[in-house]
């Protein structure tokens, strides 16, 4: 049984597009748990924009998968977060909806694309929220918003009707302000679903343990270099000492991979997405195209319209990098330096039993700050690798530099999000005393 309220007024963030007061009378783990949603994530009878004006106005029909887990677990349901159209953004500022702001410093941006999420449980609207990870949209806002926001190892978490933008990086997980909650919720949301051919038979079912002794990180040198923050750099590497008195051992390495993996990813994301996004005809989601005019010129004035200028941008590259004759240039070339990065993991991996460094290189930024399309991707530069593998990665608040928080990211082997978690779980019990 459930009661229904809506709000038209954004908040003071504009953290949601969507809000919905649901009275919950589940009785499942989550029993009356707000939880809000990213918009990209399909809500039955609840608008789903993916922070585009493609989608203006559109009711998905059915749930996602992990909406009816919440929905079993008795979660109610807060509403939709704002994002970057899509998921293409690292700050959140390209929504159709206008920008959501970071609750710590309103002036700057809570980092993308799911800031909205990260806006809303860093601002105690909601204890917790779902995201998604395509090359860092999970870890980044948590990073600049101060909170926990945990990445699911690719086929973890059911991807069925979380709307593509790259399928073969892309998984749902949790934004939560600790990282016991953030593990409750991926408790909720991970398990098989036949509805998603990439899903595996792997339920997290984990209470965090602290006990880290023995545990070998892996350090690599890449995390450190060349346009990360020396303020940020000095509180993870003051993070990684906090792990070592905790009984941890840090290893050096390297992950020369690093050199092409950016490439890698935006090759690689740009491609699926320019497949992807072909379903936005006017026709089948959303506003429908004016079917007056010759085919042809309806659909390039209602897309040319409807999709915000980075979205035409990542369409027009994968369309460029698909295309016959640079495909072997491109996208193939992005495969071989994405097995790279893999293989550079799996050799870190004989060593180490999880990798630390930085989140993001550098804190939040202003709003606005960064308008050069490459320097807003130089800054994914820490988190795509784990995309590319399809490892889990974890970012936990540690500390501040000029009073903007600073994200840990902790990466594990394949299905060891169990450790990843008590990895983060012993810092923060730590550095939170
Ligand atoms: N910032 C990256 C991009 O723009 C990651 C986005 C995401 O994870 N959805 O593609």
């Amino acid at each position: 049984m459930a009661g229904t309220l809506t709000f038209d007024a954004p908040d003071r963030w504009n953290a949601f597009l969507y809000r919905e007061e649901t009275a919950s009378f589940g009785d499942g783990v989550l029993a009356g748990v707000p939880v809000a949603i990213k918009d990209n994530i399909s809500t039955k009878g609840m608008p789903t924009t993916c922070g585009s004006l493609i989608l203006e106005g559109y009711v998905p029909p059915y749930d996602a998968h992990v909406v009816t887990l919440l929905k079993k677990a008795g979660a109610a349901l807060a509403g939709k977060t704002n994002m970057d159209e899509f998921g293409m953004g690292t700050t959140t500022e390209n929504s159709a909806f206008g920008p959501t702001t970071n609750p710590v410093d309103t002036a700057r941006v809570p980092g993308g694309s799911s800031g909205g999420s990260a806006a809303a449980v860093a601002a105690g609207l909601v204890p917790m929220a779902l995201g998604s990870d395509t090359g860092g949209s999970i870890r980044c806002p948590a990073s600049f918003c101060g909170i926990v926001g945990l990445k699911p190892t690719y086929g973890r978490v059911s991807r069925y009707g979380l709307v593509a933008y790259s399928n073969s990086l892309e998984q749902i997980g949790p934004l939560a302000t600790t990282v016991a909650d953030a593990s409750l919720l991926m408790s909720v949301i991970a398990g098989y679903d036949r509805r998603d051919s990439t899903s595996v038979d792997r339920p997290y079912a984990h209470a965090p343990s602290a006990d880290i002794r023995g545990l070998r990180i892996g350090v690599p040198e890449e995390f450190f270099g060349a346009g990360v923050d020396a303020g940020v750099a000095e509180r993870v590497r003051d993070a990684i000492a906090v792990l070592e008195d905790l009984g941890a051992e840090a290893v050096p390495c390297s992950m020369p991979s690093m050199a092409s993996a950016l490439a890698a990813y935006y090759v690689t994301c740009t491609s699926e997405a320019s497949s992807n996004l072909a379903r936005f005809d006017g026709v089948r989601y959303g506003p429908a195209v004016d079917t007056r005019q010759q085919w042809h010129a309806a659909f390039r004035e209602f897309r040319g319209d409807r999709f915000g200028k980075e979205v035409q941008r990542r369409i027009m590259l994968g369309t460029f990098a698909l295309s016959a004759g640079y495909y072997g240039k491109y996208y193939a070339k992005a495969q071989v330096a994405r097995a790279q990065v893999r293989a550079d993991f799996a050799r870190i991996f004989v060593d180490a039993d999880v990798i630390c460094g930085p989140t993001m290189p550098t804190a939040a930024w202003r709003l606005g700050e960064k308008s050069d399309p490459l320097a807003m991707y130089l800054s994914d530069i820490l988190t795509v690798p784990a995309n590319l593998a399809g490892v889990p990665a974890i970012s936990v608040p540690c500390g501040r530099v000029n009073g903007l928080p600073v994200g840990l990211q902790i990466i594990g082997r394949h299905f060891e999000d169990e450790r990843v978690v008590d990895t983060a779980y012993a810092y923060e019990q730590e550095a939170c005393r």
